[in-house]
Protein backbone atom coordinates (compact mmCIF):
# COMPACT_ATOMS: atom_id res chain seq x y z
CA UNK A 1 0.00 0.00 0.00
CA UNK A 2 2.92 2.70 0.60
CA UNK A 3 4.12 1.45 -2.90
CA UNK A 4 0.66 2.87 -4.35
CA UNK A 5 0.78 5.79 -1.65
CA UNK A 6 4.28 6.59 -2.96
CA UNK A 7 2.58 6.90 -6.96
CA UNK A 8 -0.53 8.85 -5.62
CA UNK A 9 1.96 11.31 -3.95
CA UNK A 10 4.52 11.45 -6.93
CA UNK A 11 1.53 12.02 -9.20
CA UNK A 12 0.18 15.16 -7.05
CA UNK A 13 3.35 16.96 -7.44
CA UNK A 14 4.10 16.01 -11.18
CA UNK A 15 0.35 18.08 -11.75
CA UNK A 16 1.72 20.67 -10.02
CA UNK A 17 4.95 20.30 -12.68
CA UNK A 18 7.32 18.66 -10.82
CA UNK A 19 9.82 16.28 -12.55
CA UNK A 20 10.35 13.32 -10.70
CA UNK A 21 14.48 12.23 -10.28
CA UNK A 22 15.81 9.14 -8.64
CA UNK A 23 18.99 11.31 -7.36
CA UNK A 24 18.25 13.16 -4.16
CA UNK A 25 20.99 15.31 -4.26
CA UNK A 26 19.73 16.77 -7.42
CA UNK A 27 16.00 17.25 -5.66
CA UNK A 28 13.93 20.23 -4.37
CA UNK A 29 11.66 17.80 -2.63
CA UNK A 30 11.92 15.02 -0.97
CA UNK A 31 9.17 12.72 0.57
CA UNK A 32 10.17 9.39 2.98
CA UNK A 33 7.04 7.41 2.76
CA UNK A 34 7.67 5.39 6.11
CA UNK A 35 5.78 1.92 7.53
CA UNK A 36 5.22 1.65 11.29
CA UNK A 37 4.11 -2.37 11.16
CA UNK A 38 7.41 -3.36 12.69
CA UNK A 39 10.57 -1.52 14.65
CA UNK A 40 12.80 -2.15 12.11
CA UNK A 41 11.50 0.17 9.55
CA UNK A 42 11.10 3.02 12.19
CA UNK A 43 14.94 2.71 12.80
CA UNK A 44 15.78 2.67 9.21
CA UNK A 45 13.41 6.46 8.67
CA UNK A 46 15.65 7.96 11.55
CA UNK A 47 18.50 6.30 9.75
CA UNK A 48 17.05 7.71 5.92
CA UNK A 49 16.83 11.14 7.79
CA UNK A 50 20.31 11.01 8.47
CA UNK A 51 21.15 10.40 5.40
CA UNK A 52 19.31 13.37 3.79
CA UNK A 53 20.50 15.81 6.23
CA UNK A 54 23.85 15.76 4.95
CA UNK A 55 22.54 16.37 1.19
CA UNK A 56 20.13 18.91 2.79
CA UNK A 57 22.58 20.71 4.48
CA UNK A 58 24.42 21.48 1.10
CA UNK A 59 21.08 22.81 -0.36
CA UNK A 60 19.01 25.16 1.83
CA UNK A 61 16.11 25.15 -0.27
CA UNK A 62 15.25 21.39 -0.73
CA UNK A 63 12.09 20.70 1.47
CA UNK A 64 11.65 17.24 3.28
CA UNK A 65 8.86 15.58 4.11
CA UNK A 66 8.20 12.66 6.21
CA UNK A 67 5.30 11.05 5.28
CA UNK A 68 3.20 7.27 6.01
CA UNK A 69 2.26 5.80 9.32
CA UNK A 70 5.65 6.77 11.37
CA UNK A 71 4.93 10.31 10.71
CA UNK A 72 1.12 9.18 12.10
CA UNK A 73 2.41 7.95 14.96
CA UNK A 74 5.36 9.95 16.02
CA UNK A 75 4.90 13.56 14.11
CA UNK A 76 6.18 15.17 17.26
CA UNK A 77 8.57 12.85 18.39
CA UNK A 78 10.18 13.18 14.75
CA UNK A 79 10.24 17.24 14.35
CA UNK A 80 12.11 16.99 17.95
CA UNK A 81 14.71 15.08 17.00
CA UNK A 82 15.10 16.09 13.40
CA UNK A 83 14.49 19.98 12.68
CA UNK A 84 15.05 19.77 9.53
CA UNK A 85 12.63 17.88 8.39
CA UNK A 86 9.87 20.71 6.81
CA UNK A 87 6.49 18.61 7.21
CA UNK A 88 5.41 15.71 8.88
CA UNK A 89 1.80 14.20 7.05
CA UNK A 90 0.20 11.34 7.65
CA UNK A 91 -1.39 8.43 5.20
CA UNK A 92 -4.83 9.75 5.46
CA UNK A 93 -4.00 13.17 4.71
CA UNK A 94 -1.64 13.55 1.67
CA UNK A 95 -3.30 14.71 -0.87
CA UNK A 96 -3.26 18.07 1.08
CA UNK A 97 0.68 18.05 0.55
CA UNK A 98 1.26 20.37 -2.54
CA UNK A 99 -1.13 22.97 -0.38
CA UNK A 100 1.17 22.52 2.55
CA UNK A 101 4.14 23.21 0.67
CA UNK A 102 2.82 26.07 -0.23
CA UNK A 103 1.65 26.97 3.01
CA UNK A 104 -2.03 27.36 1.54
CA UNK A 105 -2.92 24.45 4.72
CA UNK A 106 -1.90 24.00 7.76
CA UNK A 107 0.22 20.34 8.29
CA UNK A 108 -2.08 17.78 9.83
CA UNK A 109 -2.16 14.70 10.70
CA UNK A 110 -4.27 13.60 13.03
CA UNK A 111 -7.37 13.72 11.02
CA UNK A 112 -8.30 10.38 8.85
CA UNK A 113 -9.51 11.71 5.86
CA UNK A 114 -10.06 8.72 3.97
CA UNK A 115 -13.32 9.73 1.90
CA UNK A 116 -11.71 12.99 1.20
CA UNK A 117 -8.35 11.96 0.14
CA UNK A 118 -9.68 9.96 -2.09
CA UNK A 119 -11.97 12.04 -3.98
CA UNK A 120 -8.70 14.57 -4.65
CA UNK A 121 -5.98 12.01 -5.63
CA UNK A 122 -4.55 11.83 -9.07
CA UNK A 123 -4.81 8.51 -10.68
CA UNK A 124 -1.67 7.98 -13.71
CA UNK A 125 -0.52 4.37 -14.09
CA UNK A 126 2.89 3.60 -13.76
CA UNK A 127 2.76 2.17 -17.66
CA UNK A 128 4.28 -1.03 -16.80
CA UNK A 129 1.67 -4.31 -16.75
CA UNK A 130 0.49 -4.44 -13.06
CA UNK A 131 -1.02 -1.98 -11.36
CA UNK A 132 -2.22 -1.67 -7.12
CA UNK A 133 -5.66 0.02 -6.26
CA UNK A 134 -6.42 1.00 -3.19
CA UNK A 135 -10.30 -0.23 -2.31
CA UNK A 136 -10.59 -0.65 1.22
CA UNK A 137 -7.99 0.79 4.23
CA UNK A 138 -7.86 0.91 7.93
CA UNK A 139 -8.50 -1.57 10.29
CA UNK A 140 -11.04 -1.95 12.92
CA UNK A 141 -10.28 -5.57 14.50
CA UNK A 142 -7.32 -4.24 17.22
CA UNK A 143 -5.18 -7.45 16.75
CA UNK A 144 -3.42 -6.87 20.13
CA UNK A 145 0.38 -7.05 18.54
CA UNK A 146 -0.55 -4.35 15.75
CA UNK A 147 -0.49 -0.74 15.00
CA UNK A 148 -2.83 -0.50 11.81
CA UNK A 149 -6.05 0.57 13.87
CA UNK A 150 -4.26 3.62 15.19
CA UNK A 151 -2.24 4.46 11.90
CA UNK A 152 -4.47 4.14 9.31
CA UNK A 153 -7.97 4.72 11.32
CA UNK A 154 -10.73 3.49 11.00
CA UNK A 155 -12.02 0.33 8.29
CA UNK A 156 -12.78 2.56 5.13
CA UNK A 157 -14.20 1.10 1.55
CA UNK A 158 -14.48 3.14 -1.91
CA UNK A 159 -17.16 3.48 -3.53
CA UNK A 160 -17.46 0.99 -6.28
CA UNK A 161 -17.76 3.51 -9.00
CA UNK A 162 -14.94 5.34 -7.99
CA UNK A 163 -12.49 2.36 -8.24
CA UNK A 164 -14.33 1.36 -11.39
CA UNK A 165 -13.19 4.48 -12.74
CA UNK A 166 -9.44 4.07 -11.41
CA UNK A 167 -9.17 0.75 -12.90
CA UNK A 168 -10.63 1.76 -16.22
CA UNK A 169 -7.90 4.54 -15.88
CA UNK A 170 -5.16 2.04 -15.87
CA UNK A 171 -6.37 -0.40 -18.76
CA UNK A 172 -6.79 2.21 -21.32
CA UNK A 173 -3.15 2.64 -20.27
CA UNK A 174 -2.61 -1.18 -21.20
CA UNK A 175 -2.41 -2.70 -17.52
CA UNK A 176 -3.67 -6.10 -17.49
CA UNK A 177 -3.46 -7.12 -14.04
CA UNK A 178 -5.21 -4.76 -10.67
CA UNK A 179 -4.21 -5.74 -7.48
CA UNK A 180 -7.07 -4.70 -5.06
CA UNK A 181 -5.43 -3.41 -2.01
CA UNK A 182 -6.80 -3.14 1.85
CA UNK A 183 -5.13 -4.35 5.00
CA UNK A 184 -8.64 -5.93 5.45
CA UNK A 185 -9.62 -6.23 1.77
CA UNK A 186 -12.07 -8.76 2.29
CA UNK A 187 -14.41 -7.01 4.43
CA UNK A 188 -14.56 -4.51 1.80
CA UNK A 189 -18.30 -3.29 1.76
CA UNK A 190 -18.24 -0.01 -0.93
CA UNK A 191 -20.95 1.59 -2.25
CA UNK A 192 -22.62 0.92 -5.24
CA UNK A 193 -24.53 3.10 -7.51
CA UNK A 194 -27.99 2.06 -5.62
CA UNK A 195 -26.43 3.31 -2.46
CA UNK A 196 -26.31 -0.47 -1.23
CA UNK A 197 -23.30 -1.72 0.04
CA UNK A 198 -21.70 -4.89 -1.82
CA UNK A 199 -18.90 -6.98 -1.32
CA UNK A 200 -15.45 -7.83 -2.30
CA UNK A 201 -16.90 -10.80 -4.70
CA UNK A 202 -19.24 -8.39 -6.21
CA UNK A 203 -16.42 -5.87 -6.87
CA UNK A 204 -13.91 -8.63 -8.54
CA UNK A 205 -17.17 -9.57 -10.97
CA UNK A 206 -17.48 -5.87 -11.90
CA UNK A 207 -14.46 -5.14 -12.43
CA UNK A 208 -13.76 -8.37 -14.43
CA UNK A 209 -16.39 -7.36 -16.99
CA UNK A 210 -13.65 -4.73 -18.25
CA UNK A 211 -12.07 -6.17 -21.12
CA UNK A 212 -8.48 -4.81 -20.73
CA UNK A 213 -8.30 -6.69 -17.21
CA UNK A 214 -6.73 -9.69 -17.40
CA UNK A 215 -5.96 -11.02 -14.11
CA UNK A 216 -6.81 -9.85 -10.69
CA UNK A 217 -5.80 -10.50 -7.43
CA UNK A 218 -6.12 -9.21 -3.57
CA UNK A 219 -4.54 -8.38 -0.66
CA UNK A 220 -4.67 -8.80 2.67
CA UNK A 221 -7.73 -10.75 3.34
CA UNK A 222 -8.48 -11.96 7.10
CA UNK A 223 -9.73 -15.26 7.66
CA UNK A 224 -13.13 -13.74 10.15
CA UNK A 225 -13.78 -12.24 6.16
CA UNK A 226 -13.45 -15.09 4.05
CA UNK A 227 -16.99 -14.99 2.73
CA UNK A 228 -18.34 -18.08 0.79
CA UNK A 229 -18.96 -15.04 -2.19
CA UNK A 230 -15.54 -14.85 -2.01
CA UNK A 231 -14.89 -18.39 -2.23
CA UNK A 232 -17.38 -19.28 -5.35
CA UNK A 233 -15.41 -16.17 -7.16
CA UNK A 234 -12.28 -18.43 -6.97
CA UNK A 235 -14.36 -21.04 -8.64
CA UNK A 236 -16.34 -18.96 -11.05
CA UNK A 237 -14.18 -16.08 -12.46
CA UNK A 238 -11.58 -17.08 -14.25
CA UNK A 239 -9.76 -13.71 -14.12
CA UNK A 240 -9.69 -14.17 -10.58
CA UNK A 241 -6.01 -15.67 -9.99
CA UNK A 242 -5.80 -18.30 -8.06
CA UNK A 243 -3.90 -17.39 -5.20
CA UNK A 244 -4.79 -16.62 -1.38
CA UNK A 245 -2.73 -14.48 0.98
CA UNK A 246 -4.49 -15.14 4.32
CA UNK A 247 -2.61 -14.70 7.41
CA UNK A 248 -3.30 -16.66 10.25
CA UNK A 249 0.02 -15.35 12.40
CA UNK A 250 0.11 -18.02 14.68
CA UNK A 251 -1.17 -21.89 14.54
CA UNK A 252 -1.99 -22.21 18.37
CA UNK A 253 -5.24 -21.63 19.79
CA UNK A 254 -4.37 -19.75 23.01
CA UNK A 255 -1.96 -17.43 20.75
CA UNK A 256 -4.57 -16.78 18.85
CA UNK A 257 -6.70 -15.38 21.45
CA UNK A 258 -4.14 -13.48 23.12
CA UNK A 259 -3.44 -11.71 19.78
CA UNK A 260 -7.39 -10.96 19.77
CA UNK A 261 -7.97 -13.12 16.10
CA UNK A 262 -11.27 -13.57 16.42
CA UNK A 263 -10.70 -17.27 14.70
CA UNK A 264 -9.47 -20.43 15.74
CA UNK A 265 -7.05 -22.63 13.60
CA UNK A 266 -9.86 -25.00 12.44
CA UNK A 267 -11.68 -22.28 11.74
CA UNK A 268 -8.84 -21.23 9.20
CA UNK A 269 -8.43 -25.10 8.12
CA UNK A 270 -12.67 -25.02 7.08
CA UNK A 271 -12.03 -22.12 5.09
CA UNK A 272 -8.80 -24.01 3.67
CA UNK A 273 -11.45 -26.92 2.64
CA UNK A 274 -14.07 -25.13 1.80
CA UNK A 275 -11.73 -23.21 -0.93
CA UNK A 276 -9.95 -26.28 -2.38
CA UNK A 277 -13.59 -28.24 -2.51
CA UNK A 278 -14.29 -25.25 -5.46
CA UNK A 279 -10.47 -24.53 -6.31
CA UNK A 280 -8.52 -27.33 -5.96
CA UNK A 281 -4.96 -25.57 -7.63
CA UNK A 282 -5.65 -22.45 -5.38
CA UNK A 283 -2.33 -21.61 -3.98
CA UNK A 284 -2.32 -20.83 -0.21
CA UNK A 285 -0.06 -17.82 1.52
CA UNK A 286 0.29 -16.54 4.79
CA UNK A 287 2.10 -14.34 7.29
CA UNK A 288 3.94 -16.27 10.92
CA UNK A 289 4.61 -14.19 14.07
CA UNK A 290 7.15 -15.65 16.17
CA UNK A 291 7.79 -15.18 19.67
CA UNK A 292 4.28 -13.49 21.01
CA UNK A 293 4.40 -12.95 24.21
CA UNK A 294 4.12 -15.98 26.32
CA UNK A 295 4.33 -18.31 23.27
CA UNK A 296 5.56 -21.36 24.76
CA UNK A 297 7.89 -24.45 22.92
CA UNK A 298 4.55 -26.38 22.54
CA UNK A 299 2.57 -23.04 21.01
CA UNK A 300 5.49 -22.69 18.17
CA UNK A 301 5.45 -26.42 17.64
CA UNK A 302 1.59 -26.16 16.79
CA UNK A 303 2.20 -23.93 14.35
CA UNK A 304 5.13 -26.08 12.43
CA UNK A 305 2.25 -29.13 12.03
CA UNK A 306 -0.13 -26.54 11.34
CA UNK A 307 2.46 -25.00 8.34
CA UNK A 308 2.81 -29.01 7.39
CA UNK A 309 -0.63 -29.70 7.27
CA UNK A 310 -2.00 -26.40 4.75
CA UNK A 311 1.28 -26.82 3.00
CA UNK A 312 1.93 -23.03 1.68
CA UNK A 313 3.24 -21.60 -1.33
CA UNK A 314 4.85 -18.80 0.15
CA UNK A 315 4.71 -16.99 3.57
CA UNK A 316 6.24 -14.00 5.23
CA UNK A 317 7.25 -14.78 8.27
CA UNK A 318 8.66 -12.25 11.69
CA UNK A 319 9.58 -11.70 14.85
CA UNK A 320 7.19 -10.33 17.00
CA UNK A 321 8.12 -6.68 17.69
CA UNK A 322 6.55 -4.68 20.86
CA UNK A 323 4.44 -1.89 19.13
CA UNK A 324 3.84 1.37 20.71
CA UNK A 325 0.21 2.11 22.15
CA UNK A 326 -0.79 -1.80 21.58
CA UNK A 327 -2.13 -3.96 24.21
CA UNK A 328 0.56 -6.44 24.09
CA UNK A 329 3.54 -4.43 24.17
CA UNK A 330 4.63 -4.38 27.75
CA UNK A 331 4.18 -8.45 27.75
CA UNK A 332 7.22 -8.91 25.60
CA UNK A 333 8.84 -12.32 27.16
CA UNK A 334 10.52 -14.38 24.82
CA UNK A 335 14.08 -14.44 24.52
CA UNK A 336 14.94 -13.02 21.84
CA UNK A 337 17.70 -16.29 20.97
CA UNK A 338 14.88 -18.39 21.13
CA UNK A 339 12.45 -16.11 18.33
CA UNK A 340 15.85 -16.35 16.16
CA UNK A 341 15.85 -20.47 16.74
CA UNK A 342 11.86 -20.27 16.25
CA UNK A 343 11.79 -18.01 13.12
CA UNK A 344 14.83 -19.91 11.49
CA UNK A 345 12.94 -23.33 12.09
CA UNK A 346 10.01 -21.78 10.72
CA UNK A 347 11.37 -20.63 7.29
CA UNK A 348 13.37 -23.77 6.64
CA UNK A 349 10.01 -25.50 6.67
CA UNK A 350 8.07 -22.75 4.64
CA UNK A 351 11.00 -22.42 2.26
CA UNK A 352 11.04 -26.16 1.57
CA UNK A 353 7.32 -26.11 0.76
CA UNK A 354 8.01 -23.76 -1.23
CA UNK A 355 11.06 -25.52 -3.12
CA UNK A 356 8.98 -28.33 -3.86
CA UNK A 357 6.16 -26.15 -4.97
CA UNK A 358 7.78 -24.76 -7.39
CA UNK A 359 10.28 -28.13 -8.58
CA UNK A 360 6.34 -29.35 -9.31
CA UNK A 361 5.91 -27.14 -12.33
CA UNK A 362 8.86 -28.58 -14.11
CA UNK A 363 8.05 -29.48 -17.68
CA UNK A 364 4.36 -28.00 -17.27
CA UNK A 365 3.17 -25.46 -19.78
CA UNK A 366 1.87 -21.98 -18.05
CA UNK A 367 0.59 -18.67 -18.78
CA UNK A 368 3.45 -15.95 -17.90
CA UNK A 369 2.55 -12.35 -17.70
CA UNK A 370 5.70 -10.29 -18.01
CA UNK A 371 6.18 -7.06 -15.76
CA UNK A 372 9.84 -6.07 -16.07
CA UNK A 373 13.13 -6.87 -17.86
CA UNK A 374 15.55 -8.63 -15.83
CA UNK A 375 18.94 -8.01 -14.67
CA UNK A 376 20.89 -9.71 -17.29
CA UNK A 377 20.61 -8.84 -21.11
CA UNK A 378 17.01 -9.74 -23.07
CA UNK A 379 15.71 -11.22 -19.74
CA UNK A 380 12.29 -10.63 -18.59
CA UNK A 381 10.45 -11.49 -15.75
CA UNK A 382 7.22 -12.34 -14.97
CA UNK A 383 4.51 -14.43 -12.93
CA UNK A 384 2.50 -17.43 -13.34
CA UNK A 385 -1.16 -17.37 -12.31
CA UNK A 386 0.14 -18.85 -8.78
CA UNK A 387 1.82 -15.71 -8.57
CA UNK A 388 5.56 -16.96 -8.81
CA UNK A 389 8.49 -15.19 -10.26
CA UNK A 390 9.14 -16.68 -13.63
CA UNK A 391 12.59 -15.46 -15.93
CA UNK A 392 13.22 -16.36 -19.39
CA UNK A 393 15.45 -14.87 -22.04
CA UNK A 394 13.76 -13.63 -25.23
CA UNK A 395 15.52 -11.53 -28.08
CA UNK A 396 11.71 -9.82 -29.02
CA UNK A 397 10.41 -7.38 -26.28
CA UNK A 398 7.67 -9.22 -24.32
CA UNK A 399 6.80 -6.55 -21.97
CA UNK A 400 3.26 -6.69 -21.26
CA UNK A 401 2.74 -9.87 -22.92
CA UNK A 402 0.54 -12.98 -21.62
CA UNK A 403 2.39 -15.92 -23.04
CA UNK A 404 2.07 -19.59 -22.88
CA UNK A 405 5.39 -21.02 -22.19
CA UNK A 406 7.04 -24.22 -20.80
CA UNK A 407 8.56 -24.32 -17.13
CA UNK A 408 12.23 -25.39 -17.36
CA UNK A 409 13.57 -25.35 -14.55
CA UNK A 410 12.99 -24.73 -10.67
CA UNK A 411 14.93 -22.44 -7.74
CA UNK A 412 13.50 -21.87 -3.77
CA UNK A 413 11.87 -18.53 -4.95
CA UNK A 414 11.47 -18.65 -8.79
CA UNK A 415 10.73 -20.52 -11.73
CA UNK A 416 12.71 -20.28 -15.37
CA UNK A 417 10.86 -20.94 -18.88
CA UNK A 418 11.33 -21.01 -22.28
CA UNK A 419 8.40 -19.64 -24.56
N1 LIG B 1 -4.35 -7.17 8.02
C1 LIG B 1 -3.48 -8.26 7.90
C2 LIG B 1 -2.03 -7.93 8.25
C3 LIG B 1 -1.49 -6.56 8.13
S1 LIG B 1 0.08 -6.29 8.84
C4 LIG B 1 -3.98 -9.37 8.82
O1 LIG B 1 -4.90 -9.20 9.56
O2 LIG B 1 -3.38 -10.43 8.83
C5 LIG B 1 1.13 -7.38 7.89
C6 LIG B 1 1.82 -8.41 8.71
O3 LIG B 1 2.80 -7.83 9.56
C7 LIG B 1 0.92 -9.17 9.68
O4 LIG B 1 0.23 -10.20 9.05
C8 LIG B 1 1.88 -9.68 10.72
O5 LIG B 1 2.37 -10.97 10.40
C9 LIG B 1 3.03 -8.67 10.68
N2 LIG B 1 2.99 -7.85 11.90
C10 LIG B 1 2.08 -6.90 12.24
N3 LIG B 1 2.37 -6.39 13.45
C11 LIG B 1 3.49 -7.02 13.89
C12 LIG B 1 4.26 -6.94 15.09
N4 LIG B 1 3.94 -6.13 16.07
N5 LIG B 1 5.35 -7.74 15.19
C13 LIG B 1 5.69 -8.60 14.18
N6 LIG B 1 4.98 -8.73 13.05
C14 LIG B 1 3.89 -7.95 12.90
FE1 LIG C 1 -3.62 -5.34 12.10
FE2 LIG C 1 -4.66 -7.02 10.30
FE3 LIG C 1 -5.26 -7.28 12.89
FE4 LIG C 1 -6.21 -5.20 11.51
S1 LIG C 1 -6.70 -7.38 11.19
S2 LIG C 1 -5.35 -5.15 13.57
S3 LIG C 1 -4.50 -4.80 10.14
S4 LIG C 1 -3.23 -7.56 11.91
Amino acid sequence: MNVYDSNRMKDLFIDKGYKLTNDVTKANLTILNTCHIRDKAVEKVYSDIGRIKKIKNNDKNMKLIVAGCVAQAEGEEIRKRSPIVDFVVGPQSYHKLPDMINKLEEPLNSDFLQNEKFKNLIYNSSKMSSEFVSIQEGCDKFCSFCVVPYTRGPEFSRPINDIIFEVKKYTEDGIKEIILLGQNVNAYHGEALDGRPKDLAYLINKISEINGVKRIRYMTSHPIDMADSLIQAHASNPKLMPFLHLPIQSGSNPILKKMNRKHTVEDYLDIVDKIRKVKPDIAMSSDFIVGFPGETDEDFEQTMRFIEKVKFVIAYSFIYSPRPGTPSQHKDNVEQAVKKARLSALQSLLTEQQNNYNKSFINQDMEILFEKKGRHENQFIGRTIYNQSTFTSSKKNILNKILKVKITNSTKFSLECQI
